[in-house]
Formats: C-alpha cells, sequence, structure tokens
C-alpha cells in the first residue's frame, strides 16, 4: 500500500518534534451490502474506504490525524499535525522496517467475487419466500448479506511492520410474526471471518425457516413471570452476559482509570471455581480473530479468570505504556483509520465446565430456561446488566415446559459470577453476529457452555429488542 521508503520518510517526520514513537495506520477498505425488506431488494451498496492515520507519543501524551489520501504529501501534512503537539527537535533517524509475520492463517476458501450480486440477491428473495411460506401468521421478513474486506498494515518506529487481511462474510433474517394483535420478531443470524464458504457450511434458507417457526410458536407463549428464580442460560449467546456484565470491566483502559470492580484484583478470587473465562483472538474463522491487533501486537489467547482466580486483562499499547507493562495481550482494535486503538475484546468465553446441560436443567424444581438471547445493556462501572430473552421456557421440576415472552434477566456482573454454580460441557461460541460498541463498533465472538445462576431477578417485558451488543 505505501512502501517501506515512504513509511520511512513519514515516521521520521512524525518523530521530528520530540516523539519517543510514532506509527502509520493505513486501511483499504471494500463492502458490498444487499438488504431485503417487504419481499424487494431494498439496498445494494458498495462500499470502498481507505485513508491512513498517524499516531505520535510523546511519553503518555499521544496524538492523532488521519487522511483519507495516501498521497506522500498527505501523509507528511499528517505525519506534521499529529507532531505538532510536541515542543522538542530530533535528528533524523534510520527506522529499520522488519515485516513480522504472523503464524495465525485465517485462509479463504471462496472469495467473494466468486458469487454474482444477483445470485446473493436471489438467495435473500429464497430465504423470504421461505419464511413466508413457512405460515400465513408471518407477515413481514427482512433478509441481509454482508461482505466485507478490511486489509491494513501498518508501520512504526521501532521497525515493527505488519499486515492483516480480513475478510467477513454474513448473512441475517428477521421475521415478526402477528396474531389476534400479538407481534413476536425474532431474529438471527451467521457470519464470520470467512468467504463465501459460509454460505455451504450454513443453511440458509434451513435458518431462517427456524427463525419463522420460533417467532410463530412465541406468538403462543404467555408472558414471562417475574421475581428471584433460578436462571439456566443457553450456550453459545448467552455469553454475551459475560462480555457485556465482567468482560469490559477486565479492559485495561478501565482498570488504569480503576473505574473497574476488578481493578487491583489479580490473584484474588472473582468467581466460582468452576470458572474459567477466556479472551482468544486467535481461532480460526471467528469473526474477533486477528492476526495482528491494529497496535500491531500479536493476536493471542488470554486466560482471564482461571478456576475462579483473575488472571490477567485485556491490554494495548497505550495502556501498557501507562503503567510500564512490557507485552500487550493482543487487544488493541480500532473501528478504522479515523481512530485511534483502545483496549477490547476478541472472541471471550467462559470455558467448558463438567455438567451435562441435561443434567443442569434437571436439577432445577422451578425457573427459567433462557434459549435465545436478543441482546442487553450494561453499565460498564458498575457492572449492572440488564438482558432481553427472545425465547425462553418455564422449567417446572426438572423439564422444560411453557414458553414465554418477554423474559429479562437483571443483574450485577461480578456478583453473577461468583454466584454461577453449574457450568455445562457443551461450550459454543455465537453464530458470528456479534458487534461491540465502545464508543467504537468492533467485530466479537461472545460464548459460553449452558450455566446454572441459582438466584437471579427475572422480569417480564414486551420491549422490542434487538440484536446488536453494547
Ligand atoms: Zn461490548
Amino acid at each position: 500500500m505505501i512502501s517501506k521508503e515512504t513509511a520511512s520518510k513519514i515516521l521520521n517526520e512524525a518523530l521530528k518534534t520530540g516523539a519517543d514513537l510514532a506509527e502509520i495506520y493505513v486501511e483499504d477498505v471494500v463492502s458490498l451490502q444487499l438488504g431485503l425488506e417487504d419481499s424487494k431488494l431494498e439496498r445494494a451498496v458498495r462500499g470502498a474506504d481507505r485513508g491512513a492515520g498517524i499516531r505520535v507519543f510523546f511519553g503518555n501524551l499521544v496524538t492523532y490525524a488521519y487522511t483519507d489520501e495516501l498521497e506522500e504529501a498527505s501523509l507528511l501534512n499528517a505525519a506534521r499535525a499529529a507532531a505538532a503537539a510536541g515542543t522538542g527537535g530530533s535528528k533524523t533517524q534510520i527506522i529499520d522496517l522488519t515485516e513480522r509475520k504472523s503464524p495465525l492463517q485465517y485462509p479463504i476458501e471462496k472469495p467473494h467475487d466468486q458469487m454474482s450480486i444477483e445470485d446473493k440477491a436471489s438467495l435473500l428473495a429464497h430465504m423470504d419466500e421461505a419464511a413466508r411460506a413457512y405460515s400465513p401468521y408471518v407477515v413481514q421478513v427482512s433478509a441481509g448479506y454482508l461482505e466485507l474486506r478490511r486489509h491494513m498494515w501498518l508501520f512504526n518506529s521501532a521497525g515493527l511492520q505488519v499486515e492483516d487481511d480480513r475478510f467477513f462474510t454474513e448473512m441475517r433474517g428477521g421475521v415478526v410474526a402477528r396474531k389476534n394483535g400479538t407481534l413476536q420478531s425474532v431474529r438471527e443470524g451467521f457470519g464470520g471471518r470467512v468467504g463465501l464458504e459460509l454460505l455451504s457450511r450454513n443453511d440458509a434458507i434451513g435458518k431462517i425457516t427456524e427463525v419463522a417457526e420460533t417467532a410463530v410458536q412465541m406468538l403462543d407463549a404467555r408472558p414471562c413471570p417475574a421475581g428471584d428464580m433460578t436462571v439456566v442460560m443457553c450456550n453459545g449467546w448467552g455469553g454475551v452476559l459475560f462480555h457485556e456484565a465482567c468482560g469490559h470491566q477486565m479492559e485495561a483502559d478501565f482498570i488504569t482509570k480503576g473505574s473497574s470492580a476488578y481493578a487491583g484484583k489479580i490473584g484474588q478470587q472473582v468467581a466460582n471455581p468452576i470458572i474459567t473465562a477466556v479472551d482468544d483472538g486467535t481461532i480460526p474463522g471467528r469473526r474477533g480473530s486477528l492476526k495482528f491487533d491494529d497496535d500491531g501486537t500479536p493476536a493471542q489467547r488470554t486466560v482471564l479468570i482461571e478456576k475462579g482466580i483473575l488472571k490477567e486483562y485485556m491490554w494495548d499499547l497505550v495502556e501498557c505504556r501507562r503503567v510500564g507493562r512490557e507485552a500487550s495481550t493482543g487487544n488493541g482494535r480500532r473501528e478504522s483509520y479515523r481512530h485511534m486503538p483502545m483496549p477490547r475484546m476478541t472472541n471471550t468465553f467462559i470455558d467448558q465446565g463438567e455438567h451435562d446441560p441435561q443434567e443442569i436443567i434437571e436439577s432445577v424444581k422451578k425457573g427459567i430456561y433462557i434459549k435465545s438471547m436478543a441482546g442487553g445493556q450494561a453499565d460498564i462501572a458498575a457492572g449492572d446488566y440488564v438482558f432481553n430473552a427472545t425465547v425462553a421456557y418455564l422449567i417446572e421440576d426438572g423439564k422444560l415446559t411453557t414458553p414465554v415472552r418477554g423474559a429479562t434477566v437483571f443483574g450485577n456482573g461480578p456478583k453473577t459470577l461468583m454466584q454461577i454454580d453449574m457450568v455445562g460441557n457443551d461450550l459454543a461460541l455465537d453464530p458470528g453476529m456479534g458487534m461491540c460498541g465502545k464508543g467504537q463498533n468492533a467485530r466479537v465472538s461472545v460464548g459460553q457452555p449452558t450455566i446454572r445462576i441459582p438466584s437471579a431477578m427475572v422480569g417480564g417485558t414486551d420491549e422490542p429488542v434487538s440484536g446488536v451488543m453494547g
């Protein structure tokens, strides 16, 4: 994208006013988005965006400038703008840029151009037909396709040069069913850091038919009872609870600010000893997976909690420098070249436990089983959360019985982690649609086995829910 010689020149310009580290992040993004609403293709957008961000470090003061022009003159201007905060002077350095390769591979079996736009659009039309054919109660159907390629290059004045070419494919479908004035909306999707092989590994028509089936089935569900009860949460998407109510608090920026419940707690018990939790940016095909993070640090697997003991936080370069820590955990991520990286999760999950999921359900006399999570909110500092379930069932005498609508679970993340008393042996990650918003959007995965919370506050609500995570 830019040559070593150009990179070296820009970095020297950025260092001129006395910075101790300078960095160029270059990004080239292309995308195609198709959206079908009311049986019509309402959206077909090809996107292209490229640019570069120059980041300059004066100790803990970090400045940033970006440009959407990659010509040398524009990059030099951006470097001067980012360096303007400095007052010192320095001599031109020889920057020995050496490309670092990653052992991680995320091969694309079927590139995006191996299927025409017409065929992609017609798949959406078939999803629409299948959902409508499922039942006359289906009154609204939406379907979407996204392909995205984010290619990044990073150079810094310490001599680092890395590259990560990230391909993503996503399919989503939503159904609204109506009966006697009752509306039920269910949305699902699947995706990953993969090419079009996503479509042969997943059955889009089968999936939307299941979504329609769930929406119609939930029309007859009764309102969820409210109160304090035992909650069993499904594997996969259920991991959104850990992500929101605990994971964010283990991100180093909240730790160094001291605003997290986990600050200063390394080595202490923060969860039931049956819980181990991991952030792993190296899982093949997952949407939070990276070769290098957006600081240029290799992606890695980080054990956050091991058998209930807090082991590690998620670090980026800025927070490491702030506390004089040598190595980042590879969690520096940015939404685009317009943004500075910050500590973010990648693929974050509660690890495999010992219980058969059936045994967990059978252990509950009276409670609720949450089969599908729609989304929720959490106060990062306090860890208080509210989560909405799209599909839930009552558990009575160890059996799943009546489906219930509008179930909402309230609690506090750090407290819930101490309470969880059964962890299943059915670890799964979500289907690959997780989007985390922390000022900037980042693709993430969440996951967990089936878990049991012996006592949690459950509320009933018919509020519409969204599949977007916070
Ligand atoms: Zn999040």
